[in-house]
């Protein structure tokens, strides 16, 4: 049993199909997933998504929809926490963080809703999902002024010693399609690496296709667009953290379900 620790099923990508995704990855064994908001439009659709498919949700502000988000949009949050606090598929604030790498964010505007997202995670007791992009340190030390109770920093894309930090303040790793990708140096090297109790498998989806579902650039102005990741191929990825770590796949689908459920306790 596979557990998809981070897919934007909610996304209008999967509006014509999502029950056929989600169907294809329950019948290759991806039995968990946890849908993240990234703004206030989608707060409801995740909640309602999970229940209706058995899944996790995290409900948060995401750094690239932060342009676009109010001050009401942080009120709305609160509320929503405070309204579904006790609601066990309701598992962490996310999809939060700093993104230091798409050009035209507004860095003070991304720390402020980043620090009021971290206080709310605090105060309702949840971790957190973070999103990471050239802001590592920037995260960490946001961490360490308003600690929480740990989480996950998808996609991982720091260096070994940004990782040991995250760790150190209970946090897991995701990793997803870009282990895939044999260039993927660094991120392969993590990975195989470290500590085992650290690592968690996600898609992402639709985004970060795996190598086998990208296009180049060459290909893409040809009109071949990357096709769509889904949650589906969580299995596929997978068999490239196995080959990295010497893991059979029922050992790589056990240890990372299981880290999930310890980042994400509500999981368990
Ligand atoms: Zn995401």
């Amino acid at each position: 049993m596979w557990t998809d620790s981070h897919c934007h099923l909610d996304a209008p990508e999967f509006d014509a199909d999502r029950d056929a995704v989600v169907a294809r990855a329950k019948a290759v064994g991806v039995s968990q997933i946890v849908i993240p908001a990234v703004a206030a439009f989608d707060f409801d659709t995740v909640r309602e998504l999970a229940h209706r498919h058995g899944f996790a949700y995290a409900l948060g502000i995401h750094p690239i929809y932060v342009t676009r988000a109010s001050e009401q949009d942080l009120t709305l949050l609160a509320d929503k926490l405070a309204e579904h606090v006790d609601d066990p598929r309701l598992v962490a604030v996310g999809e939060i963080g700093l993104d230091f790498f798409v050009p035209g964010l507004d860095a003070e505007r991304q720390q402020h809703f980043y620090t009021a997202q971290l206080k709310l995670a605090k105060r309702f007791g949840l971790p957190v999902i973070l999103h990471v992009r050239r802001s590592a340190d920037q995260l960490l030390k946001g961490l360490r002024r308003y600690p929480v109770s740990g989480g996950i920093a998808h996609a991982f894309n720091g260096s070994a010693q940004q990782a040991q930090t995250f760790i150190d303040l209970g946090f897991k790793l995701g990793f997803g399609g870009t282990l895939t990708f044999e260039r993927s140096l660094q991120i392969r090297r993590l990975a195989a690496e470290l500590p085992e109790s650290a690592l968690v498998l996600e898609t992402d989806a639709p985004d970060i296709p795996p190598h086998w579902l990208y296009k180049t650039a060459a290909e893409r102005v040809e009109g071949r667009d990357s096709a769509r990741n889904e949650p589906a191929e969580l299995p596929r990825i997978a068999e490239s953290l196995a080959a990295l770590r010497g893991w059979t796949i029922e050992q790589t689908a056990a240890i990372t379900s299981t880290n999930c459920r310890a980042a994400l306790r509500r999981m368990a």
